[in-house]
Parts: structure tokens; sequence; C-alpha cells
């Protein structure tokens, strides 16, 4: 799990995952109030964790029996529920840098 580069207070994972989701926001130490942004490393990290994502949903819309209205449809709470799974697992690989003032 990362710390505050500051203070080495830890991250809180709901603000990492928060930020996460909303597009890379910077996260704010709930202590010393620093901010910090993710290294660009990060994206990648999560674009490789979508991967399987693409892969599981693809295979439920090839292989799922049904109207194609309903395989889409469980094709994305799948692929809801799986990104968010990885979102969760990726975190603690996350690295950030502090923002300068
Ligand atoms: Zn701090």
């Amino acid at each position: 799990m990362s710390d505050c580069l500051n203070c080495k207070t830890v991250l809180s994972f709901k603000k990492i995952l928060k930020s996460l989701w909303l597009g890379y926001q910077d996260i704010e130490c709930s202590q010393c109030k620093t901010i910090h942004e993710h290294k660009f490393k990060n994206r990648i990290i999560t674009s490789i964790c979508m991967i399987p994502v693409l892969f599981i949903a693809n295979l439920v819309m090839n292989y799922f029996p049904g109207e194609l209205l309903f395989k889409s449809l469980v094709a994305l709470i799948i692929a809801f529920i799986f990104s968010f799974f990885l979102s969760v697992l990726s975190i603690r690989f996350l690295k950030f840098k502090e923002v300068e003032k």
C-alpha cells in the first residue's frame, strides 16, 4: 500500500480507488494535505489489468446463448465486476509522486 511521500501516513484505500475510477485524480494526504499524483506507470498497470476484462467480455459475447441485447448486458455486468476487482488488486502496485506547489 502507498504511503504519503511527506509524512508516511498510509493513503486510504478508498481514496486511491476513487481517484482511479474518476480518471487518475490527484490524492490528498489526510494528515499533511500533500497532493499526490499518479505516476505514468499506474496508467500502464491499470490498462494491463483491463485486458482480461475485455477478453472475458468478448468470450461472453461469443459463447453465451441468448439475444444480443441480453448478451451485451451480461458482458457489461461481468466486465464491470471484473474491472472493479482488478482495480482493487492493482492498487497495491500503484506509485505516486508529490505535486510541486
Ligand atoms: Zn502526508
